[in-house]
């Protein structure tokens, strides 16, 4: 007889209960039949099903090997779904998208694993930016980091580089018992919707960047410091910058603005061509 499936805390299973909650994550996600969707982590399905009968097909990564005999039995049958046993965070998802989804605008929906939110974000919006949307279920902390603004608690490099590309909202807050086991912290679904163009004009999207990256690397220290050792230029070079795009030598990164910093790239591009 086969052993009951046990739930690991190391790969946050914690999986979705009730039918309620999945139908109006997937009507919350904007993934239409002509969708192809790509799911992280599908435990044992709960979310899946739901996917598989609103979009044109899914493919699902799962890293825990005791879930993919419990997936193929539910889904196996269905050529519309492809099943990848593998770690999302070493997956070639431009790779995955070229074979399975040519052809069709391509959607995101995932109740992510907690533990590696923020890396799976940064690996989608730097690996798949022809996603028309990524629609998650994160913690409801991280959820209001990517809607933060200058002088907020979590202001950071997320919040810029998602709101840059992305319309960026919070469809639903799920309290901890629509999951088995229930979290220690609150969630929400998230959907951030791929703008028609970025926010603002940054210029070389490789600088903007590295400039978002680098001003929030050392957050003690100041923008100009950060210039200095993001970019190696001196500390004339980057006081000039800052002066160029109206922002004050002690300025720290977390006031800036998406506009500022698309300001500033724009300057460094011009110091460092
Ligand atoms: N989608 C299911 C649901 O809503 O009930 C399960 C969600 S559970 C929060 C997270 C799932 O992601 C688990 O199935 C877990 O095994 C899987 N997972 C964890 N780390 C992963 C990784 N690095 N790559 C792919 N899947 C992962």
């Amino acid at each position: 007889m086969q052993e009951p499936f046990r739930k690991k805390k190391k790969y946050g299973q914690n999986f979705l209960i009730g039918n309620t909650v999945v139908k109006r994550i997937v009507a919350g996600s904007g993934i239409d039949a002509d969708c192809g969707v790509l799911e992280i982590g599908p435990g044992a399905g709960a979310l899946t099903r739901e996917l598989l009968s609103a979009a044109k097909r899914v493919v699902s990564v799962e890293i825990d090997g005791e879930l993919i005999p419990i997936l193929e039995n539910c889904f196996g049958n269905d050529s519309r779904f492809t099943l990848i046993h593998g770690d999302i965070l070493k997956t070639d998802v431009s790779a995955l998208l070229r074979e399975h989804f040519a052809g069709m605008p391509v959607c995101v929906c995932a109740n992510l694993p907690y533990y590696i939110t923020t890396d799976v974000l940064t690996k989608l919006m730097r690996e798949l930016p022809q996603a028309k949307s990524i629609a998650v279920m994160i913690q409801k902390e991280v959820g209001d980091k990517l809607l933060s603004g200058p002088g907020d608690d979590g202001y950071g490099s997320l919040a810029v580089m998602c709101q840059y590309r992305y319309h960026v909202m919070r469809a639903l807050d799920v309290p901890a018992a629509c999951f088995n086991p229930p979290p220690k912290v609150d969630s929400s679904f998230m959907v951030l919707e791929k703008l028609e163009q970025p926010r603002v004009n940054a210029g070389d999207e490789e600088i903007f960047t590295r400039l978002v990256r680098s001003a929030f690397a050392m957050r003690r220290k100041t923008l100009l410091n950060n210039l200095v050792s993001g970019f190696s230029l001196n500390r004339e070079q980057a006081a000039a910058c800052l002066a160029a795009a109206n922002l004050s030598a002690q300025a720290r990164a977390e006031e800036l603005s998406l506009e500022d910093f698309a300001g500033l790239a724009i300057q460094l591009q011009n110091t460092i061509r």
